[in-house]
């Protein structure tokens, strides 16, 4: 498979320098040359497989000429230890797709952990060491972090903004050891930005390293995320088929990786674009005008994005073509009020804890089903509500209990190189690690 740059589609480049660039040096977006169309015969055959089992059916479609089946079972087997479990809140009507079983209890796992397998499969073949530097400002440093933690040939940097990411995020960067080294800044987290920019443009540091990125724009966090939505479909009834799928979006990439699945040739009614009030996508599905925006905070954070990295991608899956687009894809925004209310009746309704992120997806969804009854939909549930606290807990009046894989996290003991917020400061250090 080749990838081109959305900035200039006739230059193709290999699917290894796609993974270990992430980003053309044109400023686009890597896309696939061709969409692999999945066999009719897997298809019609999905129901019951497992995860780990559609993975390595999508990924031969895509890497089939690069990895071998033993290569792809080793790679599926290790990045999906966990399920991702439809949970039924309405019986033929409501379902909740819950991406939140891996090691940081968000759906970034399922992308970082497929990367870094992919990384570590080429990195053993160059014989020499990856180095990846990634500057965060919480969630995808945790996802990164646990993804690649001891996966061999790959050495993890992970800067993120001194006292301003939450304790159990700080404990996912901070106590693995190994070969993820943690670096607070005493800064922003447009300071840890900045210096890993500048990481990438030095020559010295350069040549001591094979400098890379795990950044959440990368092609192979993407497609990875499409193999859940077809986990979904292997767990519902055939008659419930084509499904509209929810998706509570900020950047853009876990729906853009759902439409991905549909251009495979996965049945789907619609894609339900979910924002908090950071609603340039809703607003332009209506109008056909995209407005980026100053991005506002919200309670649901991790979607607090005006201007969204994947939009791109989204226009070219249709390629560019705006009706098509907002004929497939709906979009509804929600309230921190709207949100809270909702969280409150999930719990008395359903009895089921939903994160913020989530409680708008499974509005987007209800808003949807108001407009077309007899329908079924599935929302997908990001993040697991515990990671939220104490915001979730104050607004449940209860509290979350925090699952067992990473409640052990807060015993361990914080490992951290703390530096001022500049360029030099980080090159010295890292310098010396050698
Ligand atoms: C990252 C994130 C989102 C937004 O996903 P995008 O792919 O950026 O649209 C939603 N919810 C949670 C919990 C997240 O961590």
């Amino acid at each position: 498979m080749k990838f081109y740059s959305t900035n200039s589609p006739n230059q193709l480049v290999s699917s290894q320098e796609a993974l270990f660039q992430s980003l053309p040096a044109d400023g686009g977006l890597y896309m696939p040359e061709s969409i692999p169309v999945l066999p009719t015969s897997f298809l019609s055959d999905l129901s019951g497989r497992s995860l780990p089992e559609i993975a390595s059916v999508l990924t031969s479609l895509w890497l089939g000429d690069e990895l071998t089946a033993s290569d792809i079972d080793t790679l599926v087997t290790r990045a999906f230890p966990f399920d991702t479990p439809l949970v039924e809140l309405e019986a033929d009507r409501l379902y909740a797709l819950e991406l939140f079983h891996g090691p940081s209890l968000a759906f970034k796992d399922i992308g970082a952990r497929f990367m870094a397998g992919l990384m570590s499969h080429y990195a053993d073949r160059l014989s020499r060491e990856i180095h990846i530097l990634v500057a965060t400002s919480g969630d995808t440093g945790g996802a990164v972090a646990m993804g690649f933690h001891n996966v061999s040939g790959v050495r993890v940097s992970i800067l993120y903004p001194k006292g301003r990411v939450s304790l159990l995020q700080e404990k996912q960067l901070t106590t693995l050891g190994g070969n993820i080294q943690a670096y607070e800044v005493d800064g922003s987290f447009d300071d840890c930005q900045t210096i890993v920019k500048r990481a990438f443009l030095d020559p010295e540091l350069s040549q001591a390293y094979s400098l890379s990125s795990a950044n959440s724009i990368n092609i192979f966090r993407l497609i990875p995320q499409s193999f859940y939505y077809l986990r979904a479909i292997a767990q519902l009834a055939k008659n419930h088929l084509p499904v509209a799928f929810s998706v509570p979006s900020g950047n853009f990439g876990n729906l853009s990786a759902g439409v991905l699945a549909w251009r495979m040739g996965m049945p789907a009614q619609a894609f339900i674009a979910s924002t908090n009030v950071n609603k340039v996508v809703p607003s332009y599905l209506q109008t056909g005008q995209y407005v980026p925006m100053a991005s506002l905070a919200t309670l649901s954070n991790a979607m607090d994005v005006g201007n969204p990295s994947n939009f791109v991608r989204l226009q070219h899956l249709f390629s560019n073509n705006t009706s098509a687009l907002s004929s497939q894809v709906k979009g509804y925004f929600f309230t921190d009020d709207e949100t809270v209310s909702e969280m409150l009746l999930l719990r008395d309704r359903y009895n089921y804890l939903a994160c913020p992120h989530t409680a708008v997806g499974l509005l987007g969804l209800q808003s949807y089903q108001q407009n077309s009854v007899d329908n079924c939909g599935i929302a997908l549930v990001t993040a697991h509500p515990a990671k939220f606290s104490p915001a979730v807990d104050e607004i449940l009046g209860q509290t979350v209990e925090v699952p067992d894989r990473l409640a052990i996290l807060s015993e361990r003991q914080k490992q951290v190189t703390t530096i001022p917020a500049t360029f030099e400061a980080f090159k010295e250090v890292l310098l010396q690690v050698v």
